[in-house]
């Protein structure tokens, strides 16, 4: 089987899980403070991690105090991680349309979509692009809006020659197993506000007031005040060790999804059926391989076809305004037309170039 995508592993994870294990100390201890000070160089800004995307966005957005009925500018393709953290953070996600050439939220639609009660735009760097980053930091300086980053497929991207996550305002990645690098399951939150970095500090830990500083030499606090709605968000010391070391083999991860992407984008550009999206490989680490297929083209036969020769594709993402709990009375366009189309092939570091040729030539026999 190709699988469509998988963890990565290496005996350097092994090795750092074990002596994780033969510490016996697997809650959040040294190893998250270790991983943390990585990432904060990797960033050269304060990095906090926590127990997985999700969580990522949910305390970053609860750290902004939103009141419910306050409104985030969100597009509607991406995963319901996504949308949920917005419910869960008290706010309402308001779902923008994309752009049909680079599937990144539409600034024209999110203009018509501004209240009053907007007070956060969150983009979403679909499939590791994060070039439109610029225009949506001037969109939310005109507007007066924060920026919470979902960069959960972005982790080593560039935008315009700066690292994701190097700049911006909240800046939040998921290490989850089939991320660009992993720790399992795992987060993490990038910003320089000292009120945020305190709030997300205090709120992974149910709220307890500075627990994280004593959690980090293996103590915790016995006596402590807590003044907001915590959460169990936490990284641990056994998902932080395998984040370390998977820290260390992000360049090698890098070239091999530069070379699985530019095999795939060259085979791929003489198959009538299906397009592919411009990919700017200087600059991003590809999470995932998305193809756009013809009109023509039964999507789901394909995928049908492509399993039968041991090939499993993925589809990125059904959009959330068509979700029960995200039904919007509006139509988004580009999305809609869009989003049934869109396939995504098997994308992983442990795939060989044969592999894509496989792949390809199953999907051109099918089509
Ligand atoms: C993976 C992902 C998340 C959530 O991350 P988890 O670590 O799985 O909670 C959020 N947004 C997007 C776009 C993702 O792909």
């Amino acid at each position: 089987m190709i699988r469509l995508s998988k963890s990565c592993l290496s005996a350097a994870e092994s090795s750092a899980v074990l002596n994780v294990l033969d510490d016996e100390y697997l809650g959040m201890g040294s190893y998250v403070r270790t991983f943390e000070h990585e990432l904060s160089a990797f960033f050269d800004r304060t990095t906090l991690c926590v127990s997985s995307g999700t969580a990522a966005l949910h305390l970053a957005l609860q750290a902004l105090s939103l009141k419910p009925g306050d409104e985030v500018l969100v597009p509607s393709l991406t995963y319901v991680a996504t949308f949920q953290a917005v419910t869960a953070s008290g706010a309402t996600p308001i779902a923008c349309d994309i752009d049909p050439a680079t599937l990144q939220i539409d600034l024209r639609d999110a203009a018509l979509r501004i209240s009053s009660r907007t007070k956060v735009i969150l983009p979403v760097h679909y499939a590791g692009s994060a070039s439109s980053l610029p225009s949506i930091y001037s969109f939310a300086d005109i507007n007066g809006l924060r920026v919470v980053e979902d960069a959960a497929h972005a982790f080593g991207s560039f935008s315009h020659n700066q690292k994701v996550g190097s700049i911006g305002d909240i800046v939040c990645f998921s290490f989850d197993g089939i991320k660009n690098i992993t720790s399992g399951e795992g987060g993490c939150i990038v910003t320089t506000d000292p009120e945020i970095l305190q709030r997300v500090s205090d709120d992974r830990l149910l709220g307890v007031q500075n627990d994280s500083i004593k959690r980090y030499s293996g103590q915790r606090s016995w006596d402590f005040d807590v003044s907001s709605q915590g959460w169990r968000y936490h990284m641990s010391n056994i998902n932080a060790a395998i984040g370390s070391s998977q820290l260390k083999r992000l360049s090698d991860f890098k070239l091999i999804k530069k070379h699985l992407s530019t095999h795939y984008l060259s085979l791929l550009s003489d198959v009538s059926g299906l397009t592919t999206f411009p990919l700017y490989l200087s600059d991003i680490i590809p999470h995932i391989f998305v193809v756009l297929l013809d009109f023509s083209v039964d999507r789901f036969q394909l995928r049908d076809y492509l399993l039968s020769k041991d090939i499993q594709t993925g589809i990125h993402y059904p959009p959330n305004h068509l979700l029960s709990r995200f039904k919007t009375p509006y139509r988004l366009p580009h999305t809609e037309s869009l989003f049934p189309r869109l396939l995504s092939l098997p994308f992983h570091c442990d795939m060989s170039l044969s592999d894509v040729e496989m792949v390809v030539s199953a999907l051109k026999s099918f089509l």
